[in-house]
């Protein structure tokens, strides 16, 4: 059903009527209607548009008057590893090479089912909590974040780690293979959890195994999510091993493809960016792991005037150190402004479209989320402008990455379930997923 579809004479049915609210669509056109409402019937969105009041043919089964309060599609965090939540504060302030063998890989060491699967239910609390709707994860046991996302009522796409050495998951690297294809099959038919094939990146594995993930990603038609060029370091490493750059050595792999998600692209010449281009590559970017590891500054300005989809992620807790998407649209736009010395790059409407429609895109979820538009999938949030920080307002799009903050979030939506209202959450007992999380850190810290 369509908004054209709809005559006077037709009396439909809507589960959720908000309204009375401003309406941020963050559609082609980029409307905001104010008051404007939306109509959601089962997962989906029915109607959005301007009310005074709202049409006559809409007979909503419950309402929700939203005065003072913005609507806007729900954010997408595209790159992150959820149950590092575990990790938080565990090791900062150090380069990424020691950061990662001395104490990330060793305290990953020590992962189980059940770190992961709390960690993550920790991780979807905070994201719902802030306005996230929507993950892409990278990690191991994601069998148990695909639960955790599930059991949260969040949209996810996961796949698990792999690379040439054992996995505490599945063991010797071939069986990481058939753990992915399970994976994949398992939740195939999931409204809302899919999953991806994740070589960790292409220092850590070998041609053959990228190659032989690049064929699970074809058979099933998934995406295939790597970490790429994140630093110097790495740069330098894989031109020891491979005699080349990271992005060259997948080019000639024949691995740059339009169903590759290439995580960070930090260190990229001229030319490797004309050839992501080229190539259709996605990429994330994910500016305070990037700062807080001081791997530099990805060419996400360059990337966006070459077509490349961008789309933003804050990373794992170990690296940022929260799951932030509002915090993380503010430094987007602030680093390359400072980077640049020039102020216009980056403006706020372009962040805004990066952390939703870029995400969406970049994840291959186009079709069903990002905007809001009658058809798509209803994942929405509500903020509220009423506050102190947030007035005056002349901008919505300035408000929302210099101004709001995670704590303005008063509502969350995912295809067409509530699962957070005025800081409440429905799908998950903070209360006990934070005392879980705290015991598994003490067991850590040993
Ligand atoms: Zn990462």
């Amino acid at each position: 059903m369509t908004n054209e579809e709809m005559t006077p004479e037709t009396k439909i049915p809507v589960d959720l009527l908000i309204h009375n609210a401003m309406v941020l669509t963050l559609n082609d056109s980029d409307d905001i209607f104010h008051p404007g409402g939306v109509a959601i019937r089962d997962d989906e969105i029915l109607w959005v548009g301007a009310e005074n009041p709202w049409p006559a043919h809409l007979e909503p089964r419950e309402q929700l008057d939203m005065a003072g309060g913005l609507i806007m599609p729900g954010l997408i965090n595209a790159h992150t590893h959820a149950a590092m939540t575990c990790f938080r504060g565990l090791a900062d302030d150090l380069p990424l090479s020691v950061w990662l063998n001395e104490h990330i890989f060793p305290a990953e060491k020590k992962i189980s089912r059940e770190l992961v699967y709390q960690g993550t239910l920790l991780a979807c609390a905070e994201m719902i909590l802030g306005g996230t709707t929507t993950f892409c994860d990278m990690y191991l046991f994601e069998d148990q974040v695909a639960r955790a996302a599930h059991e949260a009522g969040m949209r996810a796409l996961v796949g698990e780690v792999l690379y040439d050495f054992p996995s505490p998951n599945y063991g010797p690297p071939e069986q990481g293979l058939a753990f992915t294809r399970d994976l994949i099959r398992e939740w195939e038919n999931d409204p809302l959890v899919s999953v991806a094939v994740e070589p960790h990146a292409v220092y850590t594995c070998s041609p053959e195994l990228l190659h032989a993930c690049n064929e699970i990603a074809e058979q099933f038609q998934v995406p295939m999510i790597i970490h790429l060029s994140e630093s110097q370091d790495e740069v330098d490493q894989v031109k020891e091993l491979y005699g080349t750059s990271p992005v060259m050595h997948l080019e000639k792999l024949g691995l740059l493809t339009s169903h590759l998600i290439a995580d960070h692209c930090v260190v990229l010449n001229e030319e490797e960016m004309d050839l992501l281009a080229e190539r259709g590559v996605r990429v994330v970017h994910n500016p305070e792991s990037n700062m807080k590891l001081a791997s530099g500054v990805a060419p996400a300005v360059e990337l966006l005037a070459r077509g490349v989809p961008v789309a933003l992620g804050t990373d794992g807790c170990a690296s940022n150190n929260n799951l932030d998407m509002l915090a993380e649209m503010d430094t987007a736009a602030k680093l390359h402004k400072v980077h640049r010395l020039d102020p216009t790059v980056m403006g706020a409407k372009t962040v805004a479209h990066l952390a939703v429609r870029g995400g969406a895109r970049v994840l291959g979820l186009e079709s069903k989320v990002g905007s809001l538009e009658p058809g798509k999938k209803a994942d929405l949030i509500g903020l509220d402008l009423e506050r102190p920080h947030l007035t005056p307002l002349y901008n919505m799009y300035s408000h929302l990455v210099y101004a709001v903050s995670a704590a303005d979030v008063t509502l969350t939506i995912a295809n067409g379930r509530m699962l957070m209202r005025n800081r409440e959450l429905f799908t998950l007992d903070i209360g006990q997923i934070m005392a879980e999380v705290r015991t598994i850190a003490k067991r850590i810290k040993q």
